[in-house]
């Protein structure tokens, strides 16, 4: 794996504008909220696109009425944290257990794939990934530490 120091700014600006055209095309609003500049910190970025990548896409997939998708970050001396809270269709109490698990999937074509690889990757990092859900909507929140000794 490749870390190196980054500022998550530019790579969830980056991603933002990957993912950009897809949510304008289904009425959702991509709301950046995060501190400018947040600190350098040690990570794959790749990886961490791909994480958000599958996270924004989750979120996009549940809003099919469309609404905003607000991705927060911020940080303190040791730890960055990054929330993605959408106004979805939230996850039902009796799956939320099966989420991250490999191929559970509620989607006629998804894969059941993503999350797994998203809890994978924060691993990884030494950071955590936490799920949180009701029927207004789902936010995750990753936190990553910033001097990362997993690397
Ligand atoms: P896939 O997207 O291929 O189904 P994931 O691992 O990304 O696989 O997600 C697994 C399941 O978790 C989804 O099928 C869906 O039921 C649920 N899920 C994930 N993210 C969200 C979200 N933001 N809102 C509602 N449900 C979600
Ligand atoms: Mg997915």
């Amino acid at each position: 794996s490749k870390f190196e120091k980054k500022h998550l700014n530019d790579t969830l600006d980056h991603v933002m504008t990957l993912i950009q055209t897809q949510a304008n095309m289904k009425g959702i609003n991509l709301i950046k909220a995060y501190a400018k500049p947040l600190p350098e910190c040690l990570y794959d970025e790749n990886k961490l696109k791909q994480v958000f990548i599958n996270l924004l896409k989750n979120a996009i997939e549940a809003m099919p009425q469309g609404g905003d998708i607000l991705t927060q970050a911020e940080s303190n001396d040791t730890h960055l944290r990054i929330l993605i809270k959408d106004q979805g269709v939230g996850i039902p109490e009796n799956h939320i257990g099966n989420i991250g698990q490999p191929f559970f999937t509620t989607k006629e074509k998804g894969t059941g794939l993503g999350l797994a690889v998203c809890q994978q990757i924060i691993r990884e990092h030494s950071g955590i990934l936490n799920i949180r859900s009701n029927a207004t909507g789902t936010t995750i929140e990753i936190v990553l530490p910033i001097k990362n000794e997993g690397a």
